[in-house]
């Protein structure tokens, strides 16, 4: 079994409840167990600025599904979501789940790229994460979660109640 950490974003068609289905979608995946939710975080959009704030958290899931498995499990919740694939990048989307760490696995597939690409830059994901897993958490690349925390600033990001 591995400990995976997901990184949920919503910004479209009540981001809190899309959150919310998606957590319970995650709880019933098969073979994996939530073991630890963070709280929920408004942030600034990536890229295009003319669309809603985002609602993001992270999950921790303990799973026995592979990666590429996880993967395709997520995507299918995206769309059960009515996630809708647009040729723009970063543009608004009812749910986006991404795999930032996978136990401490580096994965480079076509598909997956793990840890996720920007993770390290990504305040709405490095907070909500810390809230879940220790500040001496190990990263595939070497160095620690708090390391880098160090460098990315608490901007554009507030906890929400
Ligand atoms: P970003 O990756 O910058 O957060 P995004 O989440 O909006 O952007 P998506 O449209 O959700 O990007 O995903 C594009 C592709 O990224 C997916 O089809 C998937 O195959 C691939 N991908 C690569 N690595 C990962 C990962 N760690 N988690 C989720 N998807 C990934
Ligand atoms: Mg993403
Ligand atoms: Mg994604």
């Amino acid at each position: 079994m591995e400990r995976v950490y997901i990184g949920l974003g919503s910004n479209l068609a009540e981001p809190r409840a899309q959150l919310e289905s998606a957590l319970a979608a995650l709880d019933a995946l098969p073979q994996s167990q939530l073991a630890a939710r963070s709280s929920f975080y408004g942030s600034d959009p990536l890229g295009p600025a003319d669309q809603p704030r985002y609602v993001n958290a992270v999950v921790a899931l303990d799973t026995f599904l592979e990666p590429l498995a996880l993967l395709d499990a997520l995507q299918s919740i995206e769309q059960q979501q009515g996630r809708v694939r647009k040729d723009e990048r970063w543009g608004p989307r009812t749910l986006d789940l991404d795999i930032l760490l996978f136990g401490n696995r580096r994965i480079d597939e076509p598909r997956l790229t793990v840890p996720h690409y920007h993770m390290h830059a990504r305040a709405f994901v490095l907070y909500p994460l810390a809230e879940i897993a220790s500040s001496d958490l190990p990263l595939p690349e070497g160095g620690t979660l708090q390391a880098l925390l160090d460098q990315c600033p608490f901007i554009g990001l507030e906890r929400l109640a």
